[in-house]
């Protein structure tokens, strides 16, 4: 009997019990490789103890200091530290306990930058289809994730969505990669003018979508010619890398590896990298000048913002990540996962797409590689896979996200940065044999 209000009401969960590395053990003893960081959040695995110390040791000092009355010492550093390392143009930092918080942030600063710009009719977002901004009303409003916006609608926020860069789906077979980048980025201007650019507050994109398309990064020049489609209407580029920064593609932003800065940028998940819940929203000088050389304050704040034990946490995963040259460690061996997943399913008729960037990648799962069509919904591979794997001791993430309107399935692997070689030989091993026991048992 549980007092618990599980999401899946009736799901029989094990019990984590403790951490080891990529592992996470079980109340009876069980090891589970962890492939997908939980949803792309434990980038250090589960037992680091620099962060632990870390965390101890400022609840030592002060656990908590509410922000209208005090700034506090790891606030103020990791500010310091993700700005020094942060695209050109971000100056400030917000801290906030997730990341739909802070995308909630975002649109809201976004929202009163204008107004103290003189610009209150700016009220329209543009965002994209299978796209996932977070659980909140407004978040969900800007996501473009049809199952989990339905039930709720009509949504807060009146939101346009164009579609993703999508070209395992998207470019025509006559056309060049860099002709597709222009066309899927030029859909954004088209929105821009329908809307009356005057109107129109931000864009917002996950710079590699993660959950709802599985680890799909940008085509090259994507992100360049929407940055010259935002300036050129002075509509705000808003990055979400809730699920990919922090270093999860190689890089600390995602963003660099597109060569752009956006006015906005978000993340979360592995800023904090599970140890403390805690997001962060970058913004730039000029937006906080404005608000500051207008009202000077920001219609906007939680409880826990720049909450001192969450920023401790979170300096000391960063302080990590550099310290262990983590971020070329995912480069190269993000490299070494491409090549096993192509060498292992490269040739499966069930795997359509492998896709991603550093520790971050997709394998987009159809019933025909010809037609590329999906599997039938019903028979909920996604969930038997993930079912399946961490039967076996593996927990990949699985999605059942949409393609083009229709259910899909991917797997979506996004492991700890610490993972070896023979721990990506075991993801492997246990990830080929959960799919073909799945498709066997389906008659597939
Ligand atoms: N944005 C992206 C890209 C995400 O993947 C997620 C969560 O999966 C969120 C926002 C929401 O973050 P949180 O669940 O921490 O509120």
């Amino acid at each position: 009997m549980t007092y618990v209000f599980h999401r899946h009401t009736k799901a029989n969960y094990p019990v984590a019990v403790a951490g080891d590395g990529p592992y996470v053990i079980d109340s009876t003893g069980k090891r589970y490789l962890d492939a997908s960081g939980g949803a792309a959040v434990s980038c250090l695995g589960h037992s680091n103890r620099h962060v632990i110390e870390a965390i101890k040791a400022q609840l030592d000092k002060i656990p908590y200091a509410h922000t209208s009355f005090f700034t506090n010492e790891p606030t103020e550093q990791l500010a310091r530290h993700l700005i020094e390392r942060a695209p050109a143009g971000l100056n400030k930092v917000y801290f906030l306990s997730g990341g739909s918080e802070a995308n909630e942030t975002a649109m809201k600063v976004a929202r009163q930058y204008f107004v103290e710009k003189g610009e209150p009719q700016r009220r329209h977002f543009i965002a994209r289809n299978q796209s996932y901004h977070g659980n909140t009303l407004g978040a969900l409003a800007v996501g473009g994730n049809p199952g989990r916006r339905e039930l709720f609608q009509p949504l807060l926020i009146n939101t346009t969505h164009i579609d993703p860069c999508y070209a395992y789906r998207h470019q025509r077979q006559d056309e060049s990669i860099e002709a597709y980048s222009l066309r899927a980025a030029d859909t954004l201007e088209t929105a821009i003018l329908e809307l009356g650019p005057d109107s129109v507050i931000g864009f917002l994109a996950e710079t590699v979508v993660g959950a709802t398309l599985g680890a799909v990064p940008p085509t090259p020049g994507y992100f360049k010619r929407i940055r010259e489609i935002c300036d050129k209407y002075g509509v705000l580029l808003i990055l979400d890398e809730v699920m990919s920064g922090m270093g999860r593609t190689g890089t600390l932003y995602a963003c660099k590896q597109d060569g752009i800065a956006p006015d906005i940028l978000t993340c979360a998940k592995g800023l904090g990298a599970g140890y403390q819940p805690i997001g962060a929203c970058l913004v730039s000088g000029a937006i906080f000048d404005t608000i500051e050389q207008g009202s000077g304050f920001f219609h906007h704040g939680f409880t826990y913002i720049g909450h001192p034990t969450a920023c401790a946490g979170a300096l000391a995963v960063q302080q990590v990540i550099e310290q262990e040259g983590l971020l070329a460690k995912v480069r190269d061996k993000g490299s070494a996962l491409t090549e096993r997943l192509t060498h292992a399913f490269g040739q499966n008729p069930y795997v359509g797409d492998i896709r991603g960037r550093g520790y971050f990648q997709g394998i987009e799962l159809v019933s025909d590689r010809d037609s590329k069509e999906p599997f039938d919904p019903a028979l909920k591979i996604f969930a038997k896979i993930k079912a399946k794997a961490m039967e076996k001791g593996l927990m990949c993430y699985p999605g059942g996200g949409t393609v083009d309107g229709k259910k899909g399935d991917h797997v979506l692997l996004a492991p700890p940065f610490i993972l070896e070689d023979s721990h990506l030989d075991e993801l492997i091993e246990k990830l080929s044999a959960s799919l073909s026991e799945v498709l066997r048992s389906e008659g597939i």
